[in-house]
């Protein structure tokens, strides 16, 4: 055996009990996260997001609330993940291009047929990590402390939601506020802030929201 043969067989056996050791944490994780899955959410890089026109700004601290929102575009009978894709990239081309702004205002969006997607660049590495968000552009006021989702449709005319985007909703928000520590109390719709007639008709079921919300916690 020379020198280097005997470097590398430890160097081996060094990776095999190193990987050993590393899998017993690993399936702890997997054993919590059977009893609470977090909701598959697809990144930026996933749908196509362009690069943020100008940088984004990181709060180090953790949000307080989530806002509800609604998108006020039609009310689609696409429900692929296609569409929600689409949508997404839509959303950014209007709120860059026509809003002016350095990309998506909202963090995360949640498509009719139950999709959900990283709205503002580095808005699921934040909430995965729990401790710190990205500054949003989604409600006056509120854009250095609350988390943004935008639920695609128009709800203020009586349409019915979805039942796949309002479990989605329920699943987002159960997640949020687990990974943020943030009371189920403190889901909010935007016209709680702001004038707007925004999330529509969401804004009327806000309370079994959070009571679906807290009976997951
Ligand atoms: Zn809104």
């Amino acid at each position: 055996m020379t020198e280097s043969t005997r470097l590398s067989r430890r160097l081996f056996l060094g990776g095999v009990a190193g990987l050993a050791a590393a899998s017993l944490p690993f399936e702890a994780a997997t054993a919590r996260a059977a009893d609470h899955r977090p909701p598959r959410i697809y990144s930026c890089r996933e749908w196509g997001a362009r690069p943020p026109a100008d940088p984004l700004t990181r709060i180090d601290a953790r949000p307080n609330k989530i806002i509800v929102h609604h998108t006020a575009y039609p009310n689609v009978q696409d429900f692929s993940l296609d569409y929600a894709f689409q949508n997404s990239r839509d959303i950014q081309n209007l709120h860059m291009d026509v809003n002016g702004w350095s990309d998506s205002g909202q963090h995360f969006t949640n498509s009719r047929g139950g999709f959900l997607t990283e709205g503002r660049t580095g808005s699921l590495n934040a909430l995965r990590s729990g401790r710190y968000m990205i500054q949003g552009a989604h409600c006056v006021g509120q854009n250095t402390q609350a988390i943004g989702i935008e639920n695609d449709g128009s709800y203020h005319l009586g349409e019915p939601v979805p039942q796949a985007q309002w479990d989605s909703l329920v699943a987002f928000c159960v997640y949020t506020c687990e990974r943020y520590r943030i009371a189920p109390t403190e889901i909010y719709g935007h016209m709680d802030f702001n004038a707007t007639q925004c999330p529509g008709g969401l804004h009327e079921r806000l309370p079994e929201l959070r009571a679906a919300v807290r009976a997951l916690l």
